[in-house]
């Protein structure tokens, strides 16, 4: 279906380039196995690997009972939670600032009248307690001045006093850590948290043993760690970057930054696909080298757009058509140059989820979690919206990890995760706390 032979050339070239093999994805997960023992054993890796505060309690104000729940990180690497029920007093209902003592789990919470809140910031934090913190770089195209360094939540709290909202952030939660409580408030089973949205990102549940820099108390066995894989490979030894990926970096606001989350998170995507596009365009290889004003912008080919020509499966790609004449403002295109952008958006889109199967293999093989039930809870448009992203990473896992894999891990939307989690962490306070 090629129209001439440089065509054909240049395309299974571009196929070579985005093609994981079995043995270079055993080689990227080693690396990045590598990289978790690292970042574990020492502060300032490339993967930071950033230990979460203590078990977690989460209130659940209803209308009539106040349910009390504390997700403890139980014994064999699983979140458990334990539920107390109280009726909420009526004099509480109503009355001013009180008190409140949980006697059972000799927690105490602390009633008031600000509403406690848990925060939920889906950058890099290294975090000193559980509503403390400090921002060690913006990521997914964020790139405020004068943060770096700071506590997003003394600057969210003072923001709330100087407008006299009486919201007090009890609760640092990055999406990662919100995602797996979230999901694991119904699936008990859950040692996972990721995101597959305008960035990616996991945490998973770790044996404090197996954390060598961890300093704090030592009665807690386990340990939410939000790795901030993202970041994974900036050492470049391991991603088979291709110039696309390379010109989608330098141009980036954070170059040589997240290079693993640049090859994808929804984000990047569609400018991915742009790069290549343009490529065969310069090449006049597609489209008779026409090009469209649109496709020249950066960030046009929005990765929404991905999704709709991976599930185009109409004989003339009418979906797709439409997405680049009506859209993308491309003079009329031929059915070639149609099946050759969904050939490159399914090259990006595989290489993609590929790699995030990589990840989660990685996280698995090192947890050993994947020799018994064990379930994933991702969060993120990328995930939810994407043909066969779900599917392509538990083939990849099985890929990596064999059959016992596949039957054992699941894996699931945790719809609005980070939002749940850290609403399930509002009203959150620390064991110590
Ligand atoms: P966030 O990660 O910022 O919380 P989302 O989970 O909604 O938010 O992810 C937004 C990202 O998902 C954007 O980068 C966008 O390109 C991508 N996205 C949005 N819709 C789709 C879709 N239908 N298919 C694939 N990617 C999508």
């Amino acid at each position: 279906t090629y129209t001439c032979d440089t065509q054909k050339e240049v395309v299974l070239d571009i196929v070579r380039q985005f093609t994981l093999s079995t043995e270079k994805l055993h080689e990227i997960k080693a690396n990045f196995q590598e990289g978790m023992r690292k970042g574990l054993a020492k502060d300032g890796e490339t993967l930071a690997m950033i230990t979460s505060f203590g078990s977690f309690l989460a209130l659940d104000v209803g209308g009539t009972n106040l349910r009390v729940v504390n997700v403890l990180l139980g014994g064999s690497g699983q979140i458990s939670t334990r539920q107390a029920k109280y009726k909420i007093d009526e004099a509480l209902k109503v009355g001013p600032a009180k008190a409140l003592f949980v006697d059972e789990h000799q927690i105490r919470v602390h009633g008031g009248s600000a509403i406690q809140m848990g925060f939920t910031f889906s950058f890099p934090v290294l975090q000193t307690s559980i509503n403390r913190g400090t921002l060690i770089t913006w990521t997914k195209g964020f790139n405020a001045s004068g943060m770096v360094g700071k506590d997003p939540v003394i600057m969210l709290q003072d923001a709330f006093n100087r407008r006299h909202v009486p919201v007090q952030v009890a609760a640092l939660v990055n999406d990662t850590v919100g995602t797996l409580l979230a999901y694991a408030y119904n699936n008990p089973e859950t040692a996972i948290g990721v995101i597959f949205g305008t960035g990616t990102n996991g945490a998973y549940i770790e044996q404090v043993d197996r954390i060598p820099k961890w300093r704090g108390p030592s009665q807690e066995r386990e340990m939410i760690i939000n790795m901030e894989f993202g970041a994974f490979d900036k050492e470049r030894a391991v991603l088979p970057l291709t110039m696309f990926d390379n010109k989608l970096d330098r141009k980036s606001v954070n170059p040589s930054k997240q290079l693993f989350e640049k090859m994808i998170a929804g984000m990047y995507l569609g400018e991915i696909t742009r790069n290549v596009l343009l490529h065969l365009i310069d090449r006049r290889l597609v489209f008779n080298g026409n090009i469209s004003s649109d496709l020249n912008q950066m960030w046009t080919f929005e990765t929404a757009y991905m999704s709709a020509i991976e599930a185009d499966s109409t004989p003339t790609l009418h979906h797709t058509k439409k997405i680049l004449e009506a859209t993308l403002n491309f003079p009329p295109t031929s059915l070639n140059d149609r099946q050759i952008v969904k050939l490159v958006v399914e090259l990006v889109g595989r290489r993609a989820a590929r790699l995030g199967g990589v990840a989660l293999a990685a996280i698995l093989d090192h947890t050993g979690d994947y020799t018994q039930k064990t379930a994933i809870g991702i969060d993120g448009s990328l995930y939810e919206f994407y043909p066969s992203f779900d599917t392509d990473l538990l083939d990849c896992i099985e890929e990596m990890l064999g059959a016992e894999a596949r039957q054992n891990v699941s894996i699931g939307l945790a719809q609005d995760g980070s939002g749940v989690g850290a609403a399930l962490c509002a009203l959150l306070a620390s064991r110590n706390g």
